[in-house]
């Protein structure tokens, strides 16, 4: 088995991330926690690019409708529709318009765990829900009611892979093989090596 701090996930600071001037915010949320950025860039996307990134994974539209539905009852409100398919047609539509709305930051997060990890710092989709302390928790406020009454995506700031094997396709949907570098930080001695030698003089 590969160490698992080999684990690599995508990340995405989107159009209202980069405008909100949060690049540096979402940069330093991963990198205190002692992940490693293996890969950056700024792209304007295109629809083509952001309807094929959200179809990698061939059940992402009947979760999204699923969660969605789930966010709307746990309030107490009535779901747009009882159909998950049909919800998350609207969701893909709207997202190609924010995605491509300017330019946004895609970015490869390389350590421990690091799917689950940048998951729990990004926090929740839905910023009305999301926790405290994490970014979408701390630096938006938008909901599905309010997106949904606007006929628009709920902005959060930021994409991340839901699991390792969509990071896997994601990563290769964004990036070259040689837009990945392979380095290593000083700082990996203590986060993983065994015995903690050689600080001691
Ligand atoms: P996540 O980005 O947390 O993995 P999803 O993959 O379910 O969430 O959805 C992708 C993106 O689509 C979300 O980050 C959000 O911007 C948007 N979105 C999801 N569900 C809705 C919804 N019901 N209404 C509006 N936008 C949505």
């Amino acid at each position: 088995m590969e160490h698992p701090k080999y684990e690599q996930t995508l990340v995405i600071v989107k159009p209202d991330g980069v405008q909100r001037s949060l690049i540096g915010e979402v940069i330093s949320r991963y990198e205190r926690v002692g992940l490693k950025l293996v890969a950056i860039k700024m792209v304007i996307p295109t629809e083509a690019h952001v309807e094929a990134h959200y179809t990698l994974d061939p059940n992402w539209m009947r979760i999204t409708g699923e969660k969605t539905i789930k966010g709307y009852k746990d309030k107490g409100l009535l779901p747009p529709s009882e159909d998950p398919l049909e919800i998350t047609r609207v969701v893909l539509a709207s997202l190609k318009k924010y995605l491509t709305a300017g330019p946004v930051v895609a970015m490869i997060w390389e350590g421990a765990h690091a799917v689950k990890i940048v998951r729990k710092l990004t926090g929740g989709t839905e910023p009305l829900t999301s926790d405290v302390g994490t970014i979408r928790g701390d630096y938006v406020l938008d909901s599905y009611s309010m997106s949904d009454l606007d006929v628009r995506s709920v902005r959060n700031i930021v994409h991340a892979s839901g699991s390792v094997e969509e990071a896997e396709m994601e990563i290769k949907h964004w990036f070259t093989e040689t837009e990945i570098q392979k380095y290593r930080l000083i700082q990996e001695q203590i986060i993983y090596d065994v015995n903690l030698d050689g600080i001691k003089e």
